[in-house]
Formats: C-alpha cells, sequence, structure tokens
C-alpha cells in the first residue's frame, strides 16, 4: 500500500469510530490508534480521565541535541444529524476524491496525518523527543488534556507544539496565503441578571417585570460593535489578505480598514467575518432565560454573553468595558470564564522550519500568523511558556464561506489531495525540525 493509500485507510477508519462528545466513547479511537500504532513497532498508552474516555499518548526518544515536539490533535467530535448529510456522518466513504465524515477536517485528518508521521520516525534519527497525544473531550469540557497536564504531565512535556486551529491556505488572486495560529483570543463568558417582583400576570402593575428590565441590557450587547484593532499577530494576515485579494494595492497604506473589511465580507463572507472577528472584540448574547410561569410576571432574568477579546487585552479591561456598557443600568454581573488571550512567539526555530517548508511545497505562497477568533488545547501549553502553532496545512477548496462551515456542519469531508498535502507537508516539517 502507498502511504497516501494507507492514509486514506487510517482516516476513513477513525471517521468511522463514532466519538461524537457528548457522550465521546473516545477510548474506542485511542484503542484504534494505539493497535494501528503497535503493529507498526511504536508503543503508546492510553490515559482515561473516565471509562470510556481515554487519551492516547506516546513518545519517541531523541538524542537529547535538540528541541523535542508534541504532535497535539484530539480524537473526539461534535454530534451530527444523519438527515441533514447526503453520506452518513460515521461512513468513513471513500467517494469522488473525498473522505467523508464527521472529523474529516476537525480533526481526524490531523490525528491520521499525526500518527503517520509519528510512526515513520521511529527509526529515524532524531534529535529531541517526539511526541503524540490525540486527547479526548476538546470539544466539550477539555476533560482530557487537563487529565494529561494534572497526572502525566512528564508524559507530554515538549518545547513546542503543534495543533490545530490555522494552516488552512486561500487562493487569492495574488496567489496562495496562509495562515498559522500563533495566538487565541481571550475568552470572558458572563452572565447578567435583572431583578424585578413577581404579581399575577394579569395585573403587571403590581410587579416589577424582570424581563422588561432586561432589555436594554440585551439591546446594548445586541448593538455593540467594536472598532477593528491593528493587533499582532492576525493584522499582518489580514493586511496580506486583503492585498493578495486585489482589494487593496501593494504598497498602498491602509486607513479604512472597516470598509475594506466590508468589502472582503462581500467578495467571501467567510474570510471578511473571520477577519473581522481576529482584530475585534465581539460579544454574543447566547442564551436568555426569563419567568417561571404563563401567569406570573417574571423576577428575574438572566442573559449569557461570550465575550471574546484579541491579545492586549486583560480582566480588568474586559471589566471595565462591560461596564461602560450598561452603564447607568441596573443587573448583576457574574463571569462564566475568564481566561485571557494567549500569544506564541513567531521568530523561534520551529516557526522558521514550518514557515521554509510550506514555501518549498508551494512556491509563491506566503504565510502569515493569526488570532484564533475560537479555542483549542493550545491555549495550555502557550500558558506554560511552550510555543503552540495551529497549523494543519490545507488548501481551502472553493469559497471560505462554504470551506468553514462543513467544520461543525454538514457534509464535512477532506479531498484525497488535501488530505495527501498535509501529510507531505507536516512530514517534512518534523524531517527539517528534528532529524539529525
Ligand atoms: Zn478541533
Amino acid at each position: 500500500m502507498s502511504s497516501a493509500e494507507e492514509l486514506v485507510k487510517l482516516l476513513s477508519n477513525l471517521l468511522q469510530i463514532d466519538t461524537s462528545n457528548p457522550p465521546g466513547n473516545e477510548s474506542n479511537a485511542a484503542r484504534f490508534l494505539r493497535d494501528w500504532l503497535s503493529q507498526r513497532g511504536v508503543e503508546s498508552e492510553i490515559l482515561e480521565f473516565e471509562k470510556g474516555r481515554g487519551n492516547l499518548v506516546s513518545r519517541i526518544k531523541g538524542s537529547g541535541e535538540g528541541p523535542s515536539l508534541l504532535l497535539l490533535s484530539h480524537t473526539d467530535v461534535v454530534p451530527a444529524d444523519p438527515a441533514r448529510w447526503r453520506i452518513p456522518p460515521f461512513s468513513g466513504a471513500v467517494k469522488d476524491g473525498y473522505v467523508w465524515g464527521r472529523g474529516a477536517l476537525d480533526m481526524k485528518s490531523m490525528v491520521a496525518v499525526e500518527t503517520m508521521v509519528f510512526s515513520e520516525m521511529v527509526d529515524r534519527k532524531l534529535k529531541g523527543d517526539l511526541i503524540l497525544l490525540a486527547t479526548a473531550d476538546e470539544e466539550k469540557g477539555g476533560s482530557g488534556i487537563k487529565h494529561v497536564l494534572e497526572k502525566a504531565l512528564d508524559k507530554i512535556t515538549a518545547d513546542y507544539v503543534i495543533n490545530e486551529g490555522g494552516g488552512e491556505g486561500i487562493l487569492a488572486k495574488k496567489g496562495w496565503i496562509f495562515s498559522i495560529q500563533t495566538a487565541e483570543r481571550g475568552v470572558f463568558w458572563y452572565r447578567v441578571r435583572t431583578k424585578g417582583s413577581p404579581a399575577h400576570g394579569s395585573i403587571p402593575g403590581l410587579g416589577v417585570n424582570a424581563i422588561d428590565r432586561m432589555r436594554p441590557l440585551l439591546n446594548r450587547v445586541s448593538e455593540f460593535k467594536a472598532a477593528s484593532e491593528r493587533v499582532e499577530p492576525s493584522w499582518r494576515y489580514v493586511e496580506s489578505l486583503l492585498k493578495m485579494m486585489g482589494l487593496v494595492d501593494e504598497e498602498a497604506k491602509i486607513d479604512n480598514v472597516e470598509i475594506l473589511l466590508d468589502r472582503l465580507t462581500e467578495t467571501d463572507k467567510g474570510l471578511g467575518e473571520s477577519a473581522k472577528a481576529m482584530l475585534r472584540v465581539t460579544m454574543t448574547p447566547t442564551m436568555i432565560q426569563g419567568g417561571i410561569k404563563e401567569n406570573v410576571v417574571p423576577y428575574e432574568c438572566t442573559l449569557t454573553v461570550d465575550c471574546r477579546v484579541p491579545p492586549g487585552y486583560s480582566g480588568e479591561r474586559v471589566k471595565r468595558m462591560i461596564g461602560d456598557l450598561f452603564q447607568g443600568l441596573e443587573y448583576e454581573l457574574e463571569f462564566i470564564q475568564e481566561s485571557d488571550p494567549t500569544v506564541s512567539p513567531v521568530d523561534t526555530p520551529l516557526y522558521r522550519a514550518i514557515e521554509s517548508t510550506l514555501l518549498k511545497q508551494v512556491p509563491g505562497a506566503r504565510l502569515e500568523p493569526t488570532t484564533m477568533t475560537g479555542g483549542t488545547d493550545s491555549r495550555y501549553f502557550r500558558r506554560m511558556g511552550i510555543p503552540a502553532y495551529g497549523f494543519q496545512p490545507l488548501m481551502v477548496e472553493g469559497n471560505y464561506y462554504d470551506w468553514s462551515r462543513m467544520v461543525h456542519g454538514d457534509n464535512e469531508r477532506i479531498s484525497i489531495e488535501n488530505l495527501v498535502f498535509c501529510y507531505r507537508v507536516l512530514k517534512q516539517v518534523v524531517e527539517s525540525f528534528m532529524l539529525k
């Protein structure tokens, strides 16, 4: 079997293992990977944080002359509704040049690629340790990675991490532009509560309606629109993208960024909206609850907001911003999650290895660092001072809007061409960075 055929088979098999989270059942995927590796002479182990929820870990020892590298991935996927798919989501079907299934992009293709590259390094002369970690529960609580960090940190410690969250190439007017995720926005989920007093719903004047009191708060969140900030990483990426898309001249100095971002959105909604979210604070009302019965004036209402902030924002600054937003209104504020943005440096040997490998594979391409609008497990490593890069190299087919909606959406699939491209690039990155 050629390595491409082997890779397709590995991915197809992984996609057939239903690891929808909840409930996860990732140990089924971990056991499959353990057996697959063991057939190739690589030992690995499964670390479960609860029954059926296992992380797969393995390490190939290097000579110690160079840095170590962790290849990180997750085996769980978000649920899929078969009624909405053209091909059953857990069939792992190989059809028309594509491998189909939930997780084909996020991120079992990367699990397959990393596992394959890892297994091929077992007899090579590595300068540093190469570690493979495929976690459980990334899509929900992150219990998998937390378990490993708390209970088995020594098994996965590395100088560098490669993970998901970047690496997509866009074919713009003037050539390919690839991203590498070197930062993630901060996550500040909060809840605001308004209080009223109950009364019979038929005589509303006797009570105080908490839902009515929530209305101005909800309006302010919905109307909140932060300006784009020229923060790095991301700004350089967005600037390059605008230029390569032909929306602004190569030599031009950009001063009308909002207009250009709107124009980018008109060209490709996926690219435009992602670029905006990278450069801005966003506040999304995601849940609202109020009232207990049809005929009772509601005495409490809560609104949950998903607030994300680009690098440069601290928790203090976010709290001030929220205070300003709701100024003059009565409410109680509670944070559900507070995690600062995380950033990795770009002037590292691994970054340079990634860049030079990519440019060899795709001559004339550009690589620019980006901030992920959402979050991945990379943040845990960045907090420990370990550079982590989101780099799952893929060439986006068609427009970015349709492409990006396959992730967590319907009919998720990856072309065999892209799967092999991802493998070729990552293998070369590992070889150029790790081999003697
Ligand atoms: Zn993912």
